[in-house]
Order: structure tokens, then C-alpha cells, then sequence
């Protein structure tokens, strides 16, 4: 058996912390030769003096110095953007873990495609962004791209387990020319507002939207997670991970977030992934596909489970839903301004800058405004991206 060789993309954040645990879990079969992060230097260092990865990245120069300062061994030093994009390619590596926040994660994507890399995928940014690119360039390189993300990573091994099929995802049909995928319903705990009546949105604290019932995340997707952007997201990331048209992405709430997803079959049959909710699971499997290997993480006590609920959204109280399937309907880069301007309306929430309700009527009025242009080019999504913040954060002016 092989080790995988990864490079992690954000190791500094709660995806990249987990990342470290599974390397540390399964050492026989995942080893981390390289270690990036934006600018926690001292969280950095400490990582890497603990792994001895042969390379290490800071996008943000300034903290250079206090990052040489408190390495003990000698890696290679990638600084700046463009460091994020050589340790992407790193020679030693054979997968690119993209765990990032946000979209600075889809240039070195991008390249590490290039060099031949795979790629587990947690940060789905960028896949609602520019999924028809970054999955035309995997097809074109014959490269992987691992879903991380919990709903995917489940529907993807419900779609494995199905077909008994061990082809990489360059090669399989998609579920749109496989016609034995009826739908992919992804499961949503509803966040912490899943009960609260929406007379009460406009009093929601930072600090309240912060606490989330069943996971333990960054803040940003632990906000998206409060409106349901986080799975508008999602819908818009199946759609592009799994090639299957938006009317075919379902979303049922269920609180317990113990079924992590599910897909139907022209059957009728549904197959579901279940596991406790830690991001050890998806991770780990991301890495070993498409073999499955012993570890530490606890089993399912079916006797302490009292009960697993499911449940429609309240689609007309989190608009978020409902924005994300009409960005993903119309296509081209209104996807990327739903992204973008929540992105900007989720900072200026935990700047305690705007109200909750704040953030979806911000996205609106910005795709409002978009006039979407169709089969975008790389540069035609960046221009979006960057029109869409400008107008979210002028909208938030006014
Ligand atoms: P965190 O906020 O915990 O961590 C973000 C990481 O990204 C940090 O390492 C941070 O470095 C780094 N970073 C931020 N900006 C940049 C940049 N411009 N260039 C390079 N690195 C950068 O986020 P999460 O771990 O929660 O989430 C990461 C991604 O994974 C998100 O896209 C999220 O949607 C997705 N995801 C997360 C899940 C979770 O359970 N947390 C579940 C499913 C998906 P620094 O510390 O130096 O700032
Ligand atoms: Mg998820």
C-alpha cells in the first residue's frame, strides 16, 4: 500500500487542523509534504514542526520573518500568492487538499491540476464560482477531483457503492448521462435559526449565528450554515461535482447531521452515507479512494442514536435556497456573484457591521443588478467576482 503525498491548502484553518489528525491517524497511507496558511505564522510553524512537511507556504509576506523565526528544521519557504500556486505543484506531491476560505484557493487549483495533481476539494467556493472550468480541466488532465465536503463526499460514495465501479471520475458517466440517478438530496442540520420565528431574524447576534448545533467549522461557513447559503452552495457544488442538472439537487433539513446525504435511483432506492459529524470521515476518504482503511474515529452506537428527523426547509424564511438555485439555473457567472457578494455581506455581518436578514437581501439586490453572461472564461468569472464585491460592499454602504 502507498502513501498519498498531499499538500494542504489552508492547514492553519478547521478543515486543515482535521487534515493533520487523519495524517496522523493513518500515517501508513497519508503523508503531508506540504503545509499552506495565509498569515497565522505561529500556527504554521507549529504544524510544521510537528509533521516535517518538505515545504511551507504564507501568502502574506509580512510575517515571513516570525514564520523562519519559530521553525525548528529547514522546509522550503513559498511566500505571496504565487507561493500558494508553486506549493500547489510541488514535485512531491501527488494531491492538493484546497481547504482554503473563500476563492483563494481556485489559481493553485488550477495549476496543481496542471501538474498532474488530484484534488480533494473541502473549499466549494470555488467550485460554485468556476466548477465547469475546474472539472474540464480535471477531465482534459485525467486528474481527480475528491469531493472533501461532507454531502459530497457522501453522495460520492453512494455513487461508488452503487456501481461497484472503481473508475476515476474522468472516465464514469455523470448521473445526468447515467440514468439510474433519479435525484442527490442533500441533508442540512438547518443551523442554530432552524426553529426561530423570523419576526426574530433582525435581533440575531454575531455570537448567536456563531454557535452551531452539530458542527464544529471556521466562522465563515459556520454563518453560511446559519442563512443556508452554505447549502445553496452545496446545491450549485453537486451540480458541477456530479454533472447533474439543479432540478435534480434536492435539500431536506435533518438536525441530527448523521446521514450526510443521500441518492435516489430510478428504482426508488435511496443509498445514504452515515457517520458521526467530523470532517475526519470525508477527509480520510478523499485520500484513500478508492480503498477503505482501518482507523481511530468512533463507530455509530445505533442505541444511542434516539433518532434521526428530516424535515422541508422553511424556503420562504432562508431565501438563501432559492437564490443559490436560480444562480445555478441561469449559470454562468451569476454563480460567482452569489458567491462573492456573500462573501462580502458574511464579513461585514461579523464586523457586527449589518443585520442577519442583511446577507441575503444584499446577495439579492447584487444578482439583481448582474447582467449573467453565459459560458464565461476564466477572466470573464474573475470580473464577475470582483464587479460583485465592489457592488455588495456599495450596497452595504447606502
Ligand atoms: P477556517 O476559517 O477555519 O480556515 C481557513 C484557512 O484558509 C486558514 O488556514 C487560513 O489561513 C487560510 N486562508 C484564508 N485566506 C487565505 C488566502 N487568501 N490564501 C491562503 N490561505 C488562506 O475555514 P474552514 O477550515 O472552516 O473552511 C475552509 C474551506 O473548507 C471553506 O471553503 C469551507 O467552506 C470548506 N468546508 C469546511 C468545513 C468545515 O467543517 N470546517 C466543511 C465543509 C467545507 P490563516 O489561518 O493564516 O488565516
Ligand atoms: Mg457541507
Amino acid at each position: 500500500m502507498k502513501r498519498k503525498r498531499v499538500v494542504v491548502l489552508g492547514a492553519t484553518g478547521s478543515i486543515g487542523e482535521s487534515a493533520l489528525k487523519v495524517a496522523h491517524d493513518i500515517p501508513d497511507r497519508m503523508e503531508i509534504v506540504g503545509l499552506a496558511a495565509n498569515s497565522n505564522a505561529a500556527k504554521l510553524a507549529a504544524q510544521a514542526n510537528r509533521v516535517r512537511p518538505k515545504a511551507v507556504c504564507l501568502v502574506d509576506e509580512s510575517k515571513l520573518g516570525e514564520l523562519r523565526g519559530a521553525l525548528e528544521y529547514q522546509p522550503r519557504i513559498f511566500s505571496g500568492e504565487n507561493g500558494l500556486i508553486e506549493i500547489a505543484c510541488l514535485d512531491e506531491a501527488e494531491m492538493v487538499l484546497v481547504a482554503v476560505v473563500g476563492t483563494g484557493g481556485l489559481r493553485p487549483a488550477l495549476a496543481a491540476i496542471e501538474a498532474g495533481k488530484d484534488l480533494a476539494v473541502a473549499s466549494k467556493e470555488i467550485l460554485v464560482m468556476a466548477g465547469e472550468i475546474v472539472m474540464k480541466a480535471a477531465r482534459g488532465k485525467g486528474v481527480q477531483v475528491l469531493p472533501v465536503d461532507s454531502e459530497h463526499n457522501a453522495i460520492f460514495q453512494c455513487l461508488d457503492s452503487q456501481r461497484q465501479r472503481r473508475t476515476p471520475n474522468a472516465e464514469r458517466p455523470t448521473p445526468n448521462e447515467d440514468r439510474d440517478v433519479r435525484r442527490l438530496i442533500l441533508t442540512a442540520s438547518g443551523g442554530p435559526f432552524r426553529n426561530t420565528p423570523n419576526e426574530q431574524f433582525e435581533s440575531i447576534t454575531m455570537e448567536q449565528a456563531l454557535r452551531h448545533p452539530t458542527w464544529n467549522m471556521g466562522p465563515k461557513i459556520t454563518i453560511d450554515s446559519a442563512t443556508l447559503f452554505n447549502k445553496g452552495l452545496e446545491m450549485i457544488e453537486a451540480h458541477w461535482l456530479f454533472g447533474v442538472e439543479m432540478k435534480r439537487v434536492e435539500v431536506v433539513i435533518h438536525p441530527q447531521s448523521i446521514v450526510h446525504s443521500m441518492v435516489e435511483f430510478a428504482d426508488g432506492s435511496v443509498l445514504a452515507q452515515l457517520s458521526h459529524s467530523d470532517m475526519c470521515f470525508p477527509i480520510q476518504y478523499a485520500v484513500t479512494w478508492p480503498e477503505r482503511v482501518p482507523n481511530s474515529l468512533p463507530p455509530l452506537d445505533f442505541g444511542k442514536l434516539s433518532k434521526l428527523e428530516f424535515a422541508t426547509p422553511r424556503y420562504d424564511d432562508f431565501p438563501a435556497l432559492n437564490l443559490a438555485r436560480r444562480a445555478g439555473e441561469v449559470g454562468g457567472t451569476l454563480p460567482a456573484v452569489l458567491n462573492a457578494s456573500n462573501e462580502i455581506a458574511v464579513a461585514a455581518f461579523l464586523a457586527k457591521q449589518i443585520s442577519f436578514p442583511r446577507i441575503w437581501q444584499t446577495v439579492e439586490e447584487v444578482m439583481d443588478r448582474h447582467s449573467p453572461v453565459a459560458q464565461p472564461t476564466l477572466d470573464a468569472i474573475l470580473r464577475a467576482d470582483q464587479w460583485a464585491r465592489a457592488e455588495a460592499a456599495e450596497t452595504l454602504r447606502r
